[in-house]
């Protein structure tokens, strides 16, 4: 559907361009035509008045000869010079009509491509959305088909319903975070390292010790420039990452290596660490390691690493990812520290 779209704006926009240059083609070709035209006209009149001005001129057979042939000359110049002129249009015009057509195509390639991931996202989400919606759909079909349901299992039946409901929210939120961060910016200020640190400090410290792992951030004194609301969801998502994909007494270290004018921060992890050409394609919305995706314990949408490179990229840097299996991950991003007064 979208390509038929494309195809025929495609068509419309080289058409457009051609219909420019056949407008730029008739001006130019006509004004030529008649500087030609006229510098010949003027050239015969010239000629015709130094006859005029011979001593003794009569009219006689061979001037008269003379003078047609000038005519024919003439005429014979002036079909010429239209002759070269369509040529020469004809050549402009499919040079011009095939460079329209590839002009056409370039210029409207961002827009194809923007609108193809657009498509990509839609139908990823409503995918995500539909298996916890047939979850929950099939359980609760299943309990009210049961006329001997007891009290019990119609607890764990809304329990479960439950679970996949914050689920649903957690992946709501995703989608309204990364939909928000869309061409969004940010108001990069002056903050204090360690309090970006006890904030996230605050949101992980639950989540950690549920999963039974230790979290120890890094005390070094810096002021850095940072919008501090996002850069505080960025780590956030990699320390709870960082917990996720961690071992059972793994711990999580946030990092830090200052210069003068730059912060680097790290989250390590010494977990179950990723393969090599996973590295790539982490960052890619929804997509998750086949591990991630087959496992229960780690649940999921593939959101947050996506929803982090969008912060870090809106503050001007990237992240970047080590990892090796078995052992462990490093994720790391750069902050420009702020100017000291
Ligand atoms: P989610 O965690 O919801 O799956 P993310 O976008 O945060 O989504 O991560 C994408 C994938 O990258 C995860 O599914 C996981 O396989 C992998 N990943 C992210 N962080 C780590 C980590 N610290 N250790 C190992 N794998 C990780």
């Amino acid at each position: 559907m979208h390509l038929q779209i494309f195809k025929s704006a495609t068509v419309k926009l080289t058409l457009v361009y051609i219909a420019i240059l056949i407008c730029i083609c008739a001006f130019f070709s006509f004004n030529w035509y008649r500087f030609a035209t006229n510098e010949l006209n003027s050239a015969l009149r010239r000629q015709s008045a130094l006859i005029e001005r011979l001593p003794n001129i009569e009219e006689t057979d061979v001037l008269r000869s003379v003078l047609e042939a000038r005519e024919d000359r003439l005429v014979e110049g002036k079909r010429n010079i239209a002759r070269q002129l369509l040529g020469v249009n004809i050549l402009l015009l499919v040079l011009g009509g095939t460079g329209s057509y590839f002009m056409a195509k370039r210029s409207l390639e961002p827009i194809e491509l923007a609108h193809k991931a657009q498509a990509r996202f839609t139908a990823d989400a409503s995918h995500e959305l539909r298996t916890p919606l047939a979850a929950m759909q099939t359980e609760i079909e299943v309990a009210l088909r049961d006329s001997n349901l007891t009290k019990q299992a119609a607890i764990g039946m809304l329990k479960s319903n439950l679970e996949e409901v914050s689920r649903l929210q957690s992946l709501s939120d995703g989608l309204l975070r990364l939909a928000r961060q869309d061409g969004g910016s940010v108001t990069l200020m002056p903050v204090a390292l360690q309090s970006i640190f006890a904030a996230v400090q605050d949101r992980t410290a639950k989540y950690a010790q549920q999963q039974g792992r230790s979290i120890t951030f890094d005390q070094t004194a810096a002021t850095v420039l940072a919008d501090k609301v996002s850069i505080t969801e960025l780590l956030v998502n990699l320390v709870d990452n960082a917990i996720k994909y961690g071992r059972p007494d793994g711990k999580v270290r946030v990092t830090v290596a200052a210069d003068q004018a730059t912060v680097q921060i790290s989250v390590v992890d010494d977990g179950i660490g990723m393969a090599e050409s996973e590295l790539h394609k982490i960052f890619d919305r929804f997509y998750r390691v086949d591990s991630s995706r087959s496992s229960q314990v780690r649940p999921g949408h593939g959101l947050g690493l996506s929803i982090a490179q969008n912060i870090a990229a809106l503050h001007g840097t990237q992240i970047t990812v080590a990892s090796k299996i078995a052992v462990g991950s490093t994720f790391s991003f750069l902050l420009q520290r702020a100017a000291k007064t």
